[in-house]
């Protein structure tokens, strides 16, 4: 049998929850004060599609989003996307257009889904649902408001759609 591995790229400004939400679908938990592990560049999730094997593996950054510093080795190769913002942080929204620039840019227009992430915290919520589905109606892009803590959309919506998305 040949086993098919594809690589998911998670991008989004610092602090939006990717390492957390990489690390829900991964290991099934979530921690408060997660550090990403270093040396590791991605976790991965096996699963089945269509009775095939596949190996899903989400890289994560260290943190060097924060500094634009990403490499060109981080976006080499990968077949789909995720791109995330928060509820509680416009400007991670504001920036959506220029992630999904820099992943085109790299690997071209690969499958991709738009997360708006921590909707736990819709009580703080400094995004108009309507600007952010017009951003994804905008953008072409398949939308989920998720939860990581709350484990909400993540592996039904997210990542169902991601690996459906490659496998078909
Ligand atoms: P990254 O910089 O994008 O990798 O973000 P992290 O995964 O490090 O998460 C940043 C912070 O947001 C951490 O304190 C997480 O615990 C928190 N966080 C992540 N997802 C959620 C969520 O769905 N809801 C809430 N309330 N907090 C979250
Ligand atoms: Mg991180």
């Amino acid at each position: 049998d040949m086993e098919v591995a594809i690589k998911v790229v998670v991008v989004g400004n610092g602090a939006v929850g990717k390492s957390s939400m990489i690390q829900r679908y991964c290991k099934g938990i979530f921690t408060k004060d997660y550090k990403k592990t270093i040396g590791v560049d991605f976790l991965e999730r096996q699963i089945i599609v269509n009775s095939e094997e596949v190996r899903l593996m989400l890289w994560d950054t260290a943190g060097q989003e924060e500094f634009d510093a990403i490499t060109k080795a981080y976006y080499r190769g990968a077949q789909a996307c995720v791109l995330v913002f928060s509820t509680t942080d416009r400007e991670s929204y504001q920036a959506i257009d220029n992630w999904r620039e820099k992943v085109e840019a790299e690997v071209g227009n690969i499958p991709t889904v738009l997360v708006q992430n921590k909707i736990d915290l819709l009580e703080e919520t400094v995004i108009k649902n309507e600007e952010a589905e017009a951003l994804a109606k905008r953008l072409k892009l398949r939308f989920y408001r998720a939860s990581v803590k709350e484990d909400l959309n993540v592996n039904e919506g997210v990542f169902n759609t991601t690996s459906s998305n490659v496998t078909n």
